[in-house]
């Protein structure tokens, strides 16, 4: 198979390289976001492989069908950056890497929660300046406190679990409620009970148009004064603009994110020597109860290796003629 590669990172490439060693595959390699506009790099391939900010709509799948590709590789596990409708209509197949590490994911949510709640990111600063004065660090312990798992999958059944061995009492809202996290502890419950009892709400369901802004400002009205939100799962689960007119008003107490719905032009780039045009994001990055990772939950050499791996897997197996087991279809938009 001939495989375009877009969005490649160093990284990207390092580990896509040791997993398609020895392989038949043809990997071409484009650092570009697959767009309206680079879509002709496409050309001659019969697969691209693809991530999170690659913008795969009706058009560029049309367009991509046309210049003979057959399979969408995801290499990452949320699918709402593709028109699968539109690909389905075009016979194009699409995989994704379902659960290449929910741990990294997880683990990830649960520093976001302790830095937020233990401010570490001021004490860091604070520190190296020799200020070791404690007023404004004040966090509270979380044993004992209520955590509210939005979607329980696979990465938010490991956030349930590590913060069931922190003492949380965790809540949780699912459409399809996980017996075993019942066993263990958790108590699945209505959405406006989480967002009504939680002390830390953590979101972890896929974006799709059901979840769209479920965290709006009326989401935001019901919640406990000075909760601590959580999304490392896709930005536009949240309405960003009214997080930060209730940042604002004091109401959130601490936002951690590592997703940001307009982040397709910020994230995975080094902007450093640049102005930030985005006024909105600029504006969360004043919050001092604010902490933004830029889309790294994922990044561990565990994850990175196992979704080189897998994509190369569904890749061969696409080639194959054999069974799809990671293919994604409308049927889990529903
Ligand atoms: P998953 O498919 O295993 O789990 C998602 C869960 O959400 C499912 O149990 C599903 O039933 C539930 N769900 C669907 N709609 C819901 C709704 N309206 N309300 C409540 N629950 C709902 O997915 P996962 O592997 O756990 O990943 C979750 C999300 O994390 C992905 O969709 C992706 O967007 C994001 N993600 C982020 C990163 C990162 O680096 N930040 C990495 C991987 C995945």
């Amino acid at each position: 198979m001939r495989i375009a590669v877009f969005s490649t990172q160093p990284y990207d490439r390092r580990f896509l390289d040791r997993a398609s060693a020895g392989t038949a595959h043809r990997v071409t390699y484009f650092e570009e976001r697959l767009s309206p506009r680079t879509v002709p790099l496409a050309d001659g391939a019969d697969a691209v492989c693809v991530f999170v900010n690659d913008h795969l709509d009706r058009a560029v799948v049309t367009d991509l069908r046309r210049r003979g590709v057959r399979l969408i590789a995801l290499r990452c596990a949320g699918f709402n950056n593709v028109d699968l409708a539109a690909a389905e209509e075009h016979g194009l197949h699409v995989v994704r890497v379902p659960a290449y590490s929910p741990h990294a994911v997880a683990e990830h949510t649960l520093a976001l929660i302790l830095a937020l709640n233990r401010k570490i990111h001021r004490a860091y600063n604070r520190v190296r300046e020799g200020n070791f004065a404690l007023d404004g660090l004040l966090g509270f312990d979380l044993h004992g406190r209520t955590a509210g798992v939005v979607g329980t999958g696979q990465i938010g059944a490991v956030v349930a679990r590590i913060l069931l061995g922190f003492g949380c009492r965790v809540i949780a809202h699912d459409l399809r409620p996980d017996p075993d996290l019942e066993a263990a502890g958790v108590a699945y419950r209505p959405l406006d009970d989480l967002l009504a009892q939680s002390d830390i709400l953590t979101l972890h369901c896929p974006l799709t148009p059901a979840t769209h802004h479920m965290i709006d400002a009326a989401a935001l009205g019901r919640m406990r004064p000075g909760v601590m939100l959580i999304n490392t799962s896709r930005g536009a689960l949240v309405d960003t603009r009214a997080l930060i007119r209730a940042l604002k008003q004091g109401t959130l107490g601490a936002l951690g994110l590592d997703v940001y719905e307009e982040e397709a032009d910020l994230f995975f780039q080094d902007l450093s020597g640049t102005v930030i045009r985005d006024d909105v994001f600029a504006r969360l990055l004043t919050f001092p109860n604010v902490l933004i990772t830029a889309h790294q939950a994922f990044f561990t050499e565990d994850a990175l290796t196992n979704i080189a791996e897998t994509t190369l897997a569904n890749i061969e197996a696409f080639a194959s003629g054999g069974e799809l087991v990671n293919e994604v279809t409308t049927d889990l938009l529903a």
